[in-house]
């Protein structure tokens, strides 16, 4: 088991809304002294996948999780662990029936903001939460930790980068090895802890 650090959240250029370049997500894990590990999320498509992973294998030492963003019928929530789409109709419970088929990770993003879903998770079976988005408030943030505490659910962070200037400002510390299927164990599992960009101060604590 190796102490790994992980970005569950991230948009490329295959989301309308994001300037990310496959390429730069690349360069970036590179240049980064210890985030390698990072979800590719983008809003409905597994297009960037692919290719991006063919990238990365290049380098040993860097690891892209294939995922995906679906807009359910009820707000957003991030699959890890996929690079084909669920089947329709999107409801949450279908979305997250689907990933536990296939063996990947169903995960509530963002609950309390905007195309968030709310205390609606609370009716669904998934595997973890987003305690942690780069792009919500504190209170949103706070809102959502809470939910996972009632839910007993592992907590996630991701930035939901959509430029380059947005990556990697939270991340996860993560007890895993160096490939998908542990990584996607180690969350189900709760090995897990979302951790701010200075990592002076674990979330957890605050
Ligand atoms: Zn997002």
């Amino acid at each position: 088991m190796d102490t790994l650090y992980a970005d569950f959240h991230i948009h490329t250029v295959y989301s309308s809304d994001s300037l990310i370049q496959p390429k730069t997500l690349i360069d970036m894990l590179l240049e980064h002294n210890y985030v390698k590990v990072a979800a590719i999320t983008d809003h409905d498509s597994t297009r960037a996948c692919k290719a991006t992973i063919t990238l990365a294998a290049a380098y040993p030492d860097i690891l892209i999780i294939p995922g995906v963003e679906i807009t359910t019928t009820a707000g957003d929530m991030l699959i890890l662990g996929t690079e084909e789409l669920p089947p329709k109709p999107w409801t949450p419970q279908n979305v997250a029936d689907y990933a536990k088929t296939i063996g990947a990770v169903s995960i509530i993003a963002h609950p309390y903001r905007l195309y968030g879903m709310g205390d609606t998770a609370k009716t669904l079976k998934i595997d973890a939460i987003e305690i942690l988005n780069g792009n919500s408030s504190t209170t949103a943030n706070q809102q959502a930790k809470q939910l996972a505490q009632e839910l007993k659910l592992p907590g996630t962070a991701g930035s939901d980068a959509h430029q380059t200037s947005e990556l990697f400002t939270v991340y996860n510390k993560i007890q895993a090895d160096l490939n998908i299927d542990s990584i996607l164990h180690a969350i189900k599992k709760g090995q897990i802890t979302p951790t701010t960009q200075n990592n002076l101060f674990p979330y957890n604590k605050i």
